[in-house]
């Protein structure tokens, strides 16, 4: 399953449909302002349709990004209150939306030392979780893993794994948390990831500590920032630092299959979007050269650049066969314009 974070701004059917539209098989989005930490007192009125729509795109698990401004990890108590609020509310509203993830930057111990903001972001879990109560169709929190600069926790799998246990020794019913790798961070964080062999290192020690089937989620970037610069910084597949080697073992490993990848790259609503889906497939259907970047903006017209409706196409297509088929499609040029 390959989505794409759109702007949720101009309507979430809209985005939905953009989505679709650039050939992505999935959404992300924000609830509300990315940078604030005010939440609407009311659901959007077009959460029915919205809901109704991904479900005729056929696409794979809704991903709500939390605001950046929570931080698990923190030592001051009124940030703490307003994180442990926002993903309360973020949680609660999660299944309206249909969403599966509520997605979260694990935080920063702000100079305070990262076993006490260890043990800050378990504590922090286990308020959030215990002030929503479980449904049916309840969301995962989903920790995603840091760049490592300005003190921020889980630049590492050792330090995700003190986390997990960390959790796991306070009582967190860990069966509602799962975790998030971005695969910008790992690079700003100087997690060796070039190829084959990097990848597969990584795969093994994230399942022997914490369990693969709790890697639900990856940011699908490249990296604009050199490795182990402690830098987040988002780039075009295949533009930045990465390479495609490593992104394509990313995206290829037979392992992770079950993981559900969203890209958050530059650019977006510009057209940039269409493009970066175009070579994460066919990064997914085996090439390893992609395409020099467009220097100027790629010209899809912004807005909805195509169809917007649903179409048999894209109905039950978001599996990870169907990536690599279509991406297979593309490359012999029998689907050159879709
Ligand atoms: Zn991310
Ligand atoms: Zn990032």
């Amino acid at each position: 399953m390959l989505g794409a974070h759109l702007a949720a701004g101009p309507g979430l059917v809209k985005a939905a449909d953009r989505a679709a539209a650039v050939g992505a098989m999935g959404l992300q989005i924000f609830t509300g302002n990315p940078t604030g930490w005010a939440r609407r007192a009311e659901l959007p009125k077009e959460l029915p349709a919205f809901r109704a729509r991904m479900k005729e795109h056929g696409f794979g698990p809704l991903a709500v990004h939390a605001a950046y401004l929570a931080n698990l990890a923190g030592p001051n108590p009124v940030f703490r209150e307003k994180t442990v609020e926002l993903l309360r509310h973020e949680l609660r509203v999660a299944p309206e939306y249909g969403a599966s993830f509520v997605n979260v930057h694990i935080g920063s111990h702000m100079g305070t030392g990262i076993e006490a903001g260890v043990a800050r972001v378990a504590e922090a879990v286990e308020r959030i979780l215990d002030g929503v109560p479980v449904t049916d169709d309840s969301a995962l929190l989903v920790l995603e893993n840091s760049a490592g600069g300005g003190n921020g926790i889980g630049e590492n799998l050792d330090e995700l794994i003190d986390i997990h246990e960390a959790m796991a020794a306070r009582g967190v019913d860990l069966s509602r948390v799962a975790y998030c790798l971005d695969s910008a961070h790992l690079w700003g964080a100087g997690i060796a990831m070039n190829g084959d062999v990097e990848v597969d290192r990584l795969v093994e020690q994230f399942d022997k500590k914490i369990g693969l089937e709790k890697l639900v989620m990856i940011h699908y970037n490249d990296s604009k920032a050199a490795h182990g610069s402690k830098l987040d910084r988002h780039q075009h597949i295949g533009g930045g630092e990465v390479g495609t080697r490593g992104l394509a073992a990313l995206i290829r490993h037979p392992r992770l299959a079950h993981v559900n990848y969203y890209l958050e790259t530059p650019g977006m609503e510009a057209g940039w979007d269409k493009l970066n889906v175009e070579r994460s497939l066919q990064l997914a259907g085996g090439a390893l050269k992609l395409k020099p970047l467009p220097a100027e903006e790629p010209t899809v017209p912004k807005g909805n650049p195509t169809a917007a409706k649903p179409s048999s196409r894209t109905k039950g297509r978001a599996t990870k066969r169907a990536v690599a088929k279509r991406s297979a499609q593309k490359r012999s040029g029998a689907n050159r314009r879709d």
